[in-house]
């Protein structure tokens, strides 16, 4: 396993759309246990999309419940081509990315969720969750379309914050 280097903005791969992965071969699985430790070496980081560290395939992985405030969670959460098949609901939180160092800001977002993947043995999981959890899942999906959370935010003027 290792730690990756974290892509940031304006790398122009963040801008990329990701490709389905095909099949879960031996170095997928690699690429998915590096993300995960990537992840958790990172202080309060809750997910991570395979893009950030510059490989463009559908993968994420969150995992909220390392956030130290309590969130209703799943817990280590693997996706392999995930696509949300359902929402309803909105929500505005501030949201921060390991890729945007610098900024955090106000993104709308859906409440409730289902979204369909695969899991790291290739199986069809079908997942329904709101809140913290949702607005993670939403926020590293969009990093498979090359979206980051700047591109997001209604207001660039009152809704972006320079960290300190
Ligand atoms: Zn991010």
């Amino acid at each position: 396993m290792a730690i990756l280097r974290i892509l940031t903005i304006p790398d122009p791969v963040l801008k990329q759309i990701s490709a389905p992965v095909e099949m879960i071969s031996p170095q997928v699985v690699n690429l998915i246990k590096d993300m995960q430790e990537t992840m958790t070496s990172s202080n309060f980081c809750v997910g991570i999309a395979a893009p950030q560290i510059g490989v463009l395939s559908r993968i994420i992985v969150v995992d909220v419940s390392l956030n130290p405030k309590p969130h209703r969670n799943n817990g280590l959460l693997v996706m392999i081509n995930p696509q949300i098949t359902y929402s309803s609901g909105k929500l505005k939180s501030r949201e921060g990315c390991l890729s945007v160092p610098e900024f955090t800001g106000n993104v709308s977002r859906k409440d409730k969720i289902t979204v369909e993947y695969l899991d790291i043995s290739g199986k069809k999981q079908a997942l329904n969750t709101s809140g913290f959890e949702s607005i993670v899942i939403q926020h590293e999906i969009d990093h498979l379309d090359g979206i980051v959370f700047l591109d997001k935010v209604s207001s660039l003027k009152t809704d972006i914050f320079k960290r300190v």
